[in-house]
């Protein structure tokens, strides 16, 4: 048994592909005819335009929406002139051949996204690499690999799937995905999460493990991998996939139900989107609301500043789609770990700690009245809501209100209309803002808990630092407490309180949530399901003893070890 990472759940049974990749070796070369050389780079990527568009109008026909939708956002690189400025700069200063210049001037932009400590941002490198390989391969006139046939359960096999793979195969017969390389935020993993298929990553040597038609069972809770299975294996996991098939089918009982403890106490289950393509899944699933829209991947898409209008036009898809259903638009929350490279953001030595989200919007002014004015504006087609992140201090939350208020006035000069009654809130996910809550529960309309920071900067544990996991603890007594004087803090107060931190669905973390009396709980929309049915076998008073219980504890295991013991009772 291979082992590796599963990142899109699932068990699949099926006949290995193995895609193999031609690999080039390229030397400088300098040339005399420097027009020429650029004329090739030209004739390559227009070519290449030629083909994506043929691709997408080709899985247009098939209603492959989320490729198209990947392909179009390739299409827009491709067709930007910077991806090949440096290299046509490096052939006129230096006369170096094209395909050399392509290799160093957009490894060079490659380079730039890698140094962004950002998954989400380093998946985009990997599809500027994508390109700039077929760039080179055109130069060189390499055949690439066409249309790949695949039979019904092909278990695809190979190094790295990039994006203009995806889209020369036919992805319906494909049962699961084994690739050396990815993560969890590349497109092929989105893709197979969203149509449900199972994937592996990271088994090294991958393509040499495994040949072509062996028989292969995948499983992408674990991230095991079978090779040729003995037949009472196969019967096993046949079982399991039977087991799986009718657990998903119980759960979309779900989607239209209220999540209702059986004592009758309401909640909200929302999604949490990062992408206007998010939302289809959001209203698959029948979200209550969005409960939170992290605005930056709108910037993050994008090389520069998006506009009034193009965010405008974001969201406002969220107020139409969502309709009447609550749909909170955050702003944006950039810096941290989420660079966005035109804003030129000085290097600090303490990120999380620096000049982010609200901090920087209240120090770019313009910036933050342009997207305050494009989401007023969208209000007046649905349900918007406005929420600030990163609020320490009242006197940020209070000037935030007062640009917003600024920006109705202007809106009003223009005779735009919007929703004069939009709801305000703010994340509680600083320590000091969870402690001050009663105060600025006073000011503002709703709170959202962001566990994923409160916790890092509560047991000072950084969120994404693998050697420190263990301190970071959602379990952890003092993170506990922070989250149940928030809530508190917001009923005295007659505000409602959700979570969109990634504690709102852990189903063992669910009891005591409902136990404290969260209003909303907000999370990926493949969690919503699961998390509905959990809240509907709960009973709130038996939430509110375990809650009464935790609270006398010291230690993050006990707590652990209560919450693990309740759901199996
Ligand atoms: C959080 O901090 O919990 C949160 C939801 O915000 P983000 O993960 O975008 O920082
Ligand atoms: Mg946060």
């Amino acid at each position: 048994m291979l082992k590796g990472k599963g990142i899109s759940k699932g068990i699949a049974i099926g006949k290995a592909l193995v895609l193999k990749k031609e690999k080039v070796k390229i030397e400088k070369n300098i040339v005399e005819n420097i027009d020429k050389e650029i004329e090739k780079i030209d004739f390559s990527v227009n070519s290449l335009i030629k083909e994506t568009e043929e691709s997408i109008d080709m899985l247009r026909e098939s209603s492959n929406n989320e490729q198209v939708k990947i392909l179009e956002a390739y299409l827009m690189i491709l067709q930007d002139e910077t991806l090949t400025h440096k290299a046509k700069e490096l052939i006129m200063n230096e006369k170096v051949d094209c395909v050399y210049a392509i290799e160093k001037g957009i490894g060079e932009i490659i380079t730039n996204f890698k140094n962004i400590p950002d998954e989400y941002i380093a998946e985009r490198a990997k599809d500027i690499e994508d390109i700039k390989n077929r760039i080179i391969f055109k130069l060189l006139k390499i055949k690439e690999n066409n249309f790949v046939e695949t039979e019904p359960n092909t278990i695809i096999v190979t190094q790295e799937l990039t994006t203009s793979d995806t889209a020369k195969i036919n992805i319906e017969n494909v049962a699961g995905i084994i690739s050396e390389i990815g993560g969890t935020n590349s497109h092929v993993s989105i893709i197979a999460r969203n149509k449900q298929i199972p994937m592996v990553i990271r088994i090294e040597n991958i393509d040499l493990k495994i040949k072509n038609g062996d028989i292969l069972i995948i499983d992408g809770d674990t991230g095991d991998v079978h090779i040729n299975p003995s037949k009472d294996l196969v019967e096993k996991y046949k079982k399991l996939q039977i087991d799986e098939k009718e657990e998903k089918r119980k759960l979309e009982e779900y989607k239209n139900r209220v999540a209702e403890t059986k004592d009758g106490y309401k909640v909200e289950v929302s999604c949490n989107i990062g992408k206007i393509s998010d939302l289809e899944d959001a209203v698959d699933v029948g979200a209550d609301g969005i409960g939170l829209f992290r605005t930056e991947f709108l910037f993050m898409d994008l090389d520069k500043m998006p506009s009034e209008e193009e965010q405008f036009e974001n969201y406002k898809i969220i107020a139409e789609n969502m309709k009447d259903k609550l749909s909170i638009i955050r702003t944006l929350d950039a810096g941290g770990d989420k660079n966005i490279p035109y804003l030129n953001i000085e290097k600090e030595d303490n990120p999380f700690l620096g000049y982010r989200a609200i901090r920087l919007c209240l120090g770019n002014k313009e910036m933050f009245k342009t997207q305050l004015k494009a989401i007023l504006r969208a209000s007046a087609y649905g349900n918007l809501a406005i929420m600030f992140p990163m609020i320490s201090t009242i006197d940020e939350l209070r000037e935030s209100k007062k640009v917003l208020e600024e920006c109705k006035k202007e809106l009003d000069l223009r005779q735009v209309k919007y929703n004069n009654k939009i709801k305000v809130g703010m994340m509680i996910e600083i320590p000091a803002a969870a402690i001050m809550a009663e105060y600025f529960a006073k000011e503002c309309d709703f709170f959202s808990i962001g566990t994923n920071d409160l916790i890092q900067y509560t047991v000072a544990a950084e969120r994404g630092n693998t050697k420190i996991a263990n301190l970071y603890t959602k379990n952890h007594p003092a993170v506990i407490k922070l989250i149940q004087h928030t809530i508190e803090s917001a009923h005295k107060n007659n505000i409602f309180c959700g979570m969109c931190g990634e504690a709102a669905s852990n189903f063992q973390y669910i009891p005591l949530l409902i136990g404290m009396g969260l209003n909303e709980f907000s999370m990926n929309s493949s969690a919503i399901l699961q998390a509905k049915k959990t809240i509907t076998e709960l009973d709130k008073k038996e939430c509110e003893k375990l809650l009464e219980d935790v609270l006398q504890y010291s230690s993050d295991k006990e707590v652990e070890k209560k919450l693990k013991e309740f759901i199996v009772s």
